[in-house]
C-alpha cells in the first residue's frame, strides 16, 4: 500500500479521500489555492501545500505545481477526486512518468473513454448496448441528414469531447437539424477546443442509470449495482438513488454482468461508472467516466464497501477486497446534493456559513467539507454537502430523509435545502415515478 496520497482537489471530495487514506493508515497531503487556506481538508491532511492563486486553471489545475508538491512531500500517489484533472490523460502520463501513481485508469483508457464516440465504439466492441447514432463524428450537413432521417427525428447532438451536459442539442426536424448542428459545433469548439460532434437518437422520456464498476487492471472485474439519476437540471444531477426504483432484480444483475465483463475484457484499472439511458425496459450507453462520482456514496450505503479503499488497493496492486458473489444489495440509499444556490433561481450564492448543523442518527450520512464560519469562495463549484439516507427500503429511505432534511440548518447564505424538502413530499418521487425531464418540468410549473 502505498505511504503518502497527494489529494489534487478540494471540497467535501479531498476530505472524502483524506477519510479513507486515514482509515487505511496512508499519510496524507492537502494541496489548495489561496482561496482555500482554511479549508477542512487543509486542516485536517498531514501536509499541506499551497499551489497557487484562487483560479483553478492556476491551481488545481495546474499540473507542474501538483507534480512540484508531490516531489517536496515526497507523495507516492496522486487521488485526483472528481472534476479537475481527474479525467485528464496527460496528468496520469506525467504522474506516471515522474514514478507517482496516478490512482485511477491507465491513461490510455481515460482518453479513449473520454472521446465519446471512441468510448460508444468500445462499449458497443464489449457487448454493452449503445444508443442508435452516427457511426462517427459528423462534419457533412448532408450526411448528417441521412443519418437523422435514418435514426427518425427528434435526434441530439452531442460534443465528443462533450462533459457536464456541454454543447448538446435537440433537433426535432431537418430544417432544426442544421442550425442545431452549427451551434453545437461551436459550443463544442469554446468550451472543449474540439469542435467534433456526432448525432444520436434522442430518447424522449428515459431514466438516466449509471453502473458502478471496479477492475483489478489484471483481468478482474465487479458491479456494485445501479443508481438512478434521472432527477437532472440542466443535465446535472440533483437526486441519486441506489437501487433504481425502475428495476427488478433480474434486469439489475443482467446489466450489471455485462458492465462488469467490459471491463473485465478491457483489462481496466479503479472505479468507473457506465452510463445508460434506460427506456421502455432497455439500455443505451451514453459514456464511461473513469473516476469516482459524486453520487457514489449510495452505492456504499447499499454495498457496504467503501470505493476508494477499493481505489487505492487496486492502484497499490493489492487487488479488489471483494468477489462479485460476496457483493450484497440491502436496502435502499438516496443522496441529495446541497449546494450554495438560491433554491428558486439556482443563481450561486458564496458567502459565510454563519450557522450549520448537520443531521444524524442511524442511516444518516452528510459528506462536507464546510462548517459554521466557513467562507465560500465564488471560485469553485457550488456543492457544499451531500445528505446520504439509507432505509431498509425506499420507503423507510424516504421518512428518514425527510426528517434528516428538516434537520439540517445551513445559515448566512442561501442553500437548495428548500428543494429537497419539496421534493419529499413529492407524490411522482415518493412513487419513483419520472424520468431526467421530470425535474425541469416540476421546476418550470412552479414560477
Ligand atoms: P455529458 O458528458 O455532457 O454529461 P452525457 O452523454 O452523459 O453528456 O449526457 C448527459 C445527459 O444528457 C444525460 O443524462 C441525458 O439527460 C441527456 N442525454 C444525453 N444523450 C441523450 C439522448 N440520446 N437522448 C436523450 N437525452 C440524452
Amino acid at each position: 500500500m502505498f505511504n503518502k496520497v497527494l489529494i489534487a482537489n478540494r471540497g467535501e471530495i479531498a476530505l472524502r479521500v483524506l477519510r479513507a487514506c486515514k482509515e487505511l493508515g496512508i499519510a496524507t497531503v492537502a494541496v489548495h489555492s489561496t482561496a482555500d487556506e482554511s479549508a477542512m481538508h487543509v486542516r485536517l491532511a498531514d501536509e499541506s501545500v499551497c499551489i497557487g492563486p484562487p483560479q483553478s486553471r492556476d491551481s488545481y489545475l495546474n499540473i507542474h505545481q501538483i507534480v512540484a508538491a508531490c516531489e517536496i512531500t515526497g507523495a507516492d500517489a496522486v487521488h485526483p477526486g472528481y472534476g479537475f484533472l481527474s479525467e485528464n490523460a496527460r496528468f496520469a502520463e506525467i504522474l506516471e512518468a515522474h514514478n507517482i501513481t496516478f490512482i485511477g485508469p491507465t491513461s490510455e483508457h481515460i482518453s479513449m473513454m473520454g472521446d465519446k464516440i471512441e468510448a460508444k465504439r468500445t462499449a458497443a466492441r464489449l457487448g454493452i448496448p449503445v444508443v442508435p447514432g452516427s457511426e462517427g463524428g459528423v462534419t457533412d450537413d448532408d450526411e448528417a441528414k441521412r443519418i437523422a432521417a435514418d435514426i427518425g427525428y427528434p435526434v441530439i447532438i452531442k460534443a465528443t469531447a462533450g462533459g457536464g451536459g456541454r454543447g448538446m442539442k435537440v433537433a426535432q426536424s431537418e430544417d432544426e437539424l442544421v442550425v442545431a448542428l452549427q451551434t453545437a459545433r461551436s459550443e463544442a469548439g469554446a468550451a472543449f477546443g474540439n469542435d467534433a460532434v456526432y448525432i444520436e437518437k434522442f430518447l424522449s422520456k428515459p431514466r438516466h442509470i449509471e453502473v458502478q464498476v471496479v477492475g483489478d487492471g489484471a483481468g478482474a472485474g465487479i458491479h456494485l449495482g445501479e443508481r438512478d439519476c434521472s432527477l437532472q437540471r440542466r443535465h446535472q444531477k440533483v437526486w441519486e438513488e441506489a437501487n433504481s426504483p425502475a428495476l427488478n432484480d433480474k434486469q439489475r444483475k443482467e446489466i450489471g454482468e455485462i458492465c462488469a465483463n467490459a471491463i473485465a475484457k478491457m483489462g481496466y484499472r479503479g472505479a468507473g461508472t457506465i452510463e445508460f439511458l434506460y427506456e421502455d425496459g432497455e439500455f443505451f450507453f451514453i459514456e464511461m467516466n473513469t473516476r469516482l462520482q459524486v453520487e457514489h456514496p449510495v452505492t456504499e450505503a447499499i454495498t457496504g464497501i467503501d470505493l476508494v479503499h477499493e481505489q487505492l488497493r487496486v492502484a497499490s496492486g493489492a487487488g479488489l477486497s471483494v468477489r462479485q458473489s460476496e457483493i450484497k444489495f440491502e436496502g435502499h440509499a438516496i443522496e441529495c446534493r446541497i449546494n450554495a444556490e438560491d433554491p428558486e433561481t439556482f443563481m450561486p450564492s458564496p458567502g459565510t456559513i454563519t450557522h450549520y448543523h448537520t443531521p444524524g442518527g442511524l442511516g444518516v450520512r452528510v459528506d462536507s467539507g464546510v462548517y459554521a464560519g466557513y467562507r465560500i469562495p465564488p471560485y469553485y463549484d457550488s456543492l457544499i454537502g451531500k445528505l446520504i439516507v439509507h432505509g431498509r427500503n425506499r420507503v423507510e429511505c424516504m421518512m428518514r430523509l425527510r426528517r434528516a432534511l428538516d434537520e439540517f440548518v445551513v445559515d448566512g447564505i442561501k442553500s437548495t435545502l428548500p428543494l429537497f424538502q419539496d421534493l419529499v413530499q413529492n407524490l411522482d418521487i415518493a412513487n419513483g415515478d419520472y424520468d431526467i425531464h421530470w425535474l425541469e418540468k416540476y421546476l418550470a410549473a412552479k414560477h
